[in-house]
């Protein structure tokens, strides 16, 4: 371990006493936006009722080898059965206190269900919070995506489908769904979601409802669309886009992260649904088919409105648009009115003439993810109904 995370570890345990009667700081295993995550030895582990099977199981890498230190392991615990890793998330001081109390709150709601990182407890002192969850080895997807068969992306999908089929169940929005929050084993063929610093309950917005809620709207909307793209408004648009915009902006929850942010996010919706979730799992199934990590690399919203119509073209763009009581204009040359079927992108990106039966069935289910409507989109438990998974093509 660097000589300069063993000293933040040391202002870990002089910042927080008693820290370090229960917890034996391991390594610094990630740094976020909104944390710092270590890993941690539980001295305390014996005490645990739950069942933390997948934990157990995924751990046991950790024991074999070398089979010598495992045994000086076990003498250490004085008569344990085995050592208990935990994940020691230190939720930065800067995060406001009802944003660490929802993040909690959150996931003690979601106790219980598979494939979620349960919450062993949390700590606070002073203003500083921990929470506690047990450590799952895991492999860096930037590391595994590359070499994915379309079998390793169907366990990888069902599990993350799973997580997000019992949070969705509990009317929970993740909204930051993307690889490093969901932490994939390739041995036990299962992940756990984690990280729900940005999760929220649906229709905790307390602005008016978006036109999308309106099922009449959603029709007209398709008639607005195709009036607008004949009568283009007045903005006066230059080429480009206005840099001084002075029309009123609408607000709306915008988390996320760039590259990941569904459409209705991006057209400022106000009645985002679980389904913005289901959106970025069609990114990453996306990356893995189309073997491109980051697969969209926008800078700004702005950005990726521009690649995802590079995509749509703009006539599915302006209905998308208009469907949240908004309006696509681009006149960006290159952008086409019709966009591109999914079979094509995927095999331009990945480089490939033709795709195989089973790649063609995952970038079916694709199309049903990365679908601009969120009201068409499939849910979790629609994918989990998919043929990708009910009727696999080998
Ligand atoms: P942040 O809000 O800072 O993104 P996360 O909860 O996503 O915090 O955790 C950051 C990183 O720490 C994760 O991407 C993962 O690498 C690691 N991590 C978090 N929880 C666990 C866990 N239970 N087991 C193993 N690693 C974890
Ligand atoms: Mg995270």
């Amino acid at each position: 371990v660097d000589e300069s995370v063993r000293e933040d570890m040391r202002k870990l345990e002089d910042t927080f006493p008693g820290i370090s009667d229960r917890f034996r700081l391991v390594n610094r295993i990630g740094e976020g936006t909104f944390s710092t995550v270590y890993k941690a030895e539980d001295l305390h582990y014996d005490h645990y009722q739950n069942d933390w099977d997948i934990f157990d199981k995924a751990q046991q890498d950790t024991y074999d080898s070398p089979p010598s230190k495992r045994r000086r392991v076990q003498g250490d615990l004085s008569g344990r059965k085995k050592a208990r890793f935990v994940a020691l998330k230190k939720i930065y001081v800067t995060s406001s206190p009802l944003r660490i109390q929802n993040e909690l709150e959150l996931l003690h709601d979601l106790r219980g269900c598979g494939s979620v990182c349960p919450l062993i407890t949390a700590f606070r002192y002073q203003d500083q919070v921990v929470a506690v969850l047990p450590y799952f080895p895991h492999t860096d997807f930037r590391i595994q995506y590359r070499t994915f068969m379309v079998a390793d992306m169907r366990h990888y999908l069902r599990s993350l489908m799973t997580a997000l089929n019992s949070v969705h169940e509990h009317d929970i929005l993740h909204r930051d769904i993307k690889p490093t929050n969901f932490l994939y084993n390739p041995d036990l063929k299962e992940g756990v979601l984690v990280d729900f610093g940005l999760a929220e309950r649906q229709g905790s917005e307390y602005t008016s409802p978006c036109l999308c809620t309106h099922q009449s709207y959603v029709r007209r909307s398709r008639i607005l669309s195709s009036y607008y793209s004949k009568n283009p408004p007045s903005a006066g648009l230059s080429a480009g886009y206005p840099k001084n915009d002075s029309r009123p902006s609408r607000r709306a929850n915008r988390a996320g992260t760039r590259g990941f942010r569904a459409p209705e996010v991006l057209f400022k919706c106000t009645s985002q649904t679980t389904k913005i979730d289901m959106w970025s799992v069609g990114v990453i199934l996306l990356t893995l088919l189309g073997r491109r990590f980051p697969f969209f690399n926008s800078a700004d919203d702005i950005d990726a409105m521009i690649e995802m119509s590079s995509i749509f073209g703009t006539r599915r763009m302006k209905t998308a648009a208009a469907m949240h009581g908004q309006i696509f204009e681009t006149n960006i040359p290159t952008i086409g009115e019709k966009g591109y079927s999914w079979e094509k992108l995927v095999k331009w990106s990945s480089c490939v003439e033709d795709l195989t039966e089973s790649e063609e069935q995952a970038t079916r289910l694709l199309s049903g993810l990365m679908e601009l409507d969120p009201s068409k989109r499939l849910s979790a438990a629609d994918a989990l109904q998919h043929e990708f998974f009910t009727n696999p093509v080998h």
